[in-house]
């Protein structure tokens, strides 16, 4: 099975709409001739309709980097699903370690984010990771069955619109610090297997899984080489267009 590698930029708390749509039209431009790789970025919500609009009808689709799970009401300072569809997003971040660490999002208000995603038709991409002291006291694999299970709970595969994992040790996040390509590989077998047993080889064969933290130019060469290991999350690198084309060419 062969699954297009999808390279995803989470542009965080970071540009000015101006700044995003100057970024996003620079990285339009540069991709214009690309093919055989699927391109997200994700600015924030104020400029996700800019980005959006500026980059329609070319190799880079854009996503959120989260969302609330109700469709509207009372809920002061938060986004929906719909509304980010609207907006002409079609991908989700869920889950994300800053979100898990800063903001108290757990394996519950991830799993209602997921349906939220999932009902109006934005594909979710679900972000789990260890901490260092998780990963020191060998707990990689219990917090990551855990993650994906919960995160997952009550979902049946038709109902998943291409569910793309991504996989974050918090502590290689922003740090420099990347996990070995043997870390990496093992990690990423254990989730291909993980998701065979929630589902079924099928599904598995098809989801995509990424890796982030710290990638690079220079070492998403190495990490994309690895078997498991369907594209990548790039925080950092992501927002100078020069260096995420870097990225995005990783075959050159
Ligand atoms: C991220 O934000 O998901 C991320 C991996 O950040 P960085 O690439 O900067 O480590």
């Amino acid at each position: 099975m062969t699954r297009t590698p999808f390279i995803a930029g989470n542009w965080k708390m970071y540009k000015t709409g101006t700044q995003a749509v100057e970024t996003a039209v620079a990285l339009k431009d540069m991709t214009a001739e690309i093919s055989g790789v699927d391109i997200m970025i994700a600015p924030t919500f104020l400029s996700l309709p800019l980005v959006a609009q500026a980059v329609a009808g070319s190799n880079v689709r854009v996503g959120a980097q989260n969302l609330y799970h109700k469709n509207e009401g009372a809920f002061t300072g938060e986004v929906s699903a719909p509304m980010i569809k609207d907006s002409g997003a079609e991908y989700a971040i869920i889950g994300h370690s800053e979100r898990r660490q800063y903001f108290g999002e757990t394996d519950a208000s991830v799993n209602l984010k997921i349906r939220a995603a999932a009902d109006c038709g934005l594909t979710p991409v679900l972000c789990i990771g260890e901490t260092e002291s998780q990963r020191d006291a060998e707990k990689t694999f219990n917090i990551l069955d855990k993650q994906v299970s919960d995160g997952v709970k009550g979902f049946g595969s038709d109902e998943l619109n291409d569910l793309i994992l991504a996989y974050e040790p918090v502590w290689a996040i922003g740090t420099g610090k990347t996990a070995t390509a043997d870390q990496v590989d093992e990690v990423h077998q254990y989730l291909r297997n993980l998701i065979t047993r929630l589902y079924s080889k099928d599904f598995a064969d098809k989801t995509r899984i990424l890796y982030g933290g710290s990638v690079k130019p220079d070492n998403v060469k190495e990490l994309m080489a690895i078997e498991d290991v369907d594209g990548a999350l790039v925080g950092g690198a992501s927002l100078n267009a020069e260096s995420f084309i870097n990225i995005i060419n990783f075959r050159n």
